[in-house]
């Protein structure tokens, strides 16, 4: 079954088409700058060089049609016709309270993701409009949407309810959700698939520490608490978010500063975390460059700070979950960074975490980092939210035949 996963942005979107036959990625690209002058493509068959090619792209329609045709294509394409493709994964990014899983799209999916437009006014509108432009453009072909949010719906209500007055869950509901759960939800599952055991026996606290950071506690399969919130900005202190703050700070600030409460959210999601800290880079390979070569402090304290909280909360989902056996990194800095990894995990002996410098050198492929005798069994995994979209993509596909 050959699958196509789609991941729409305001104003690009991600393919990747995958042969679930062997979970081979038979290619990949990015469309770019849709809606926007000079938009393009970069697309990459398996095995061969990436291509680049500049054409115009006025909307998510223009966009699908112009990968499906390069996909076709006879010399940059991989397939000989576009009706080759069984069906197509959509990564969603709020599912609100609706979807606790997958799910086939139809009417009354599409109706559910527009009533949630509110919660992801950001990110919703893209995803939606490039499920419609697939319909139109390829109908009768299953597609399913896969949400951010869906893998957290477990989480216990006394984890997803804010301590403020209860009737603003009622009315608008503001409550806690969680994002990055493809991901949790693949590197848990490779997780006990890697030590052979069955993840109903297992708790695991899984660090997706990217660009966008997020933890979440998974006890049994089912994740029962994570660090982002309503939105993704909550939690742990990320490349350009804040995380947790006293919200009395917005309101100190606006008043200080003169600021709206658009320029005040604006500064918490895109000049704070450890950008803001340092006020040299998002980018840990920067803040690590200056740290530590050049003994810069606020790289070093932007650096603290991230682990310092990392750390925290690997110890509150210790507490939550009554223990702890595995402990995941993924993501970017999760998957690269072995001096975060020996920062966070210092001092954590008294929990059973071992950690075996040699083998936490290593990057980018699977591992496992802790000792032999190590309690805790610590690894990390590269995400793959791609086959985890295609995967439960697959399964529904296959429900329906
Ligand atoms: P992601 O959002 O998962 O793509 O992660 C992006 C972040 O990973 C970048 O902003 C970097 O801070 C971090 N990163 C990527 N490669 C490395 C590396 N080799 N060493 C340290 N951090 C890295």
């Amino acid at each position: 079954m050959k699958i196509l996963v789609m991941n729409c942005g305001s104003s690009s979107l991600k393919y990747q088409l995958l042969d679930m036959d062997n979970g081979k990625v038979l290619a990949k690209g990015l469309a770019e700058r849709i809606g926007i002058n000079n938009s393009f493509l970069t697309h990459q068959v398996e095995g061969k060089d990436k291509i680049k090619i500049q054409k115009d792209m006025k909307n998510h329609k223009e966009a699908i049609q112009i990968v499906l045709e390069t996909l076709a294509d006879k010399e940059m394409g991989i397939l000989k016709d576009m009706k080759e493709i069984d069906a197509v994964g959509h990564r969603v990014v709020h599912g609100g309270e609706f979807f606790t899983d997958s799910v086939l799209i139809d009417e009354e999916v599409i109706k559910k993701l527009e009533a949630c437009i509110d919660l992801a006014p950001l990110h919703n509108p893209a995803n939606i409009e490039g499920i419609k432009a697939c319909q139109q453009i390829m109908p009768g072909v299953p597609m399913a949407a896969v949400f951010d949010t869906a893998f957290h719906q477990t989480m216990p209500d006394y984890a997803y309810i804010y301590p403020i007055p209860y009737e603003y869950y009622e009315k608008y509901r503001i409550r806690r959700y969680g994002f990055h759960g493809t991901s949790h939800k693949y590197v848990s599952l490779r997780a006990a698939e890697i030590l052979n055991r069955p993840i109903e026996e297992l708790k695991i606290i899984t660090c997706h520490l990217g660009n966008g950071s997020s933890i979440a506690a998974i006890k049994g399969g089912k994740s029962i608490d994570t660090s982002m919130g309503f939105t993704p900005l909550e939690g742990l202190a990320m490349g350009t978010r804040s995380g947790n703050v006293d919200p009395s700070i917005i309101t100190f600030l606006m008043e200080k500063e003169g600021l709206t409460a658009e320029e005040i959210i604006e500064i918490f999601n895109k000049k704070s975390g450890v950008y803001g800290i340092s006020g040299i880079s998002s980018d840990f390979r920067d803040l690590e460059n200056a740290a530590f070569n050049e003994g810069n402090k606020r790289a070093t304290l932007a650096l603290k700070v991230f682990a310092y909280r990392v750390k925290k909360t690997i110890g509150s989902y210790a507490a939550a979950m009554g223990g702890v056996d595995v402990i995941v990194f993924t993501a970017g800095i999760g998957e690269n960074g072995p001096e975060i990894r020996e920062f966070i995990l210092e001092d954590l002996e008294f929990l059973g975490v071992k950690l075996d410098k040699e083998k936490n050198k290593v990057r980018g492929k699977e591992e496992i980092i802790s000792t032999q005798d190590s309690k805790v069994k610590v690894m990390f995994i590269p995400t793959n939210e791609e086959y985890m979209i295609a995967k439960d993509t697959e399964k529904l596909v296959k429900g329906l035949k």
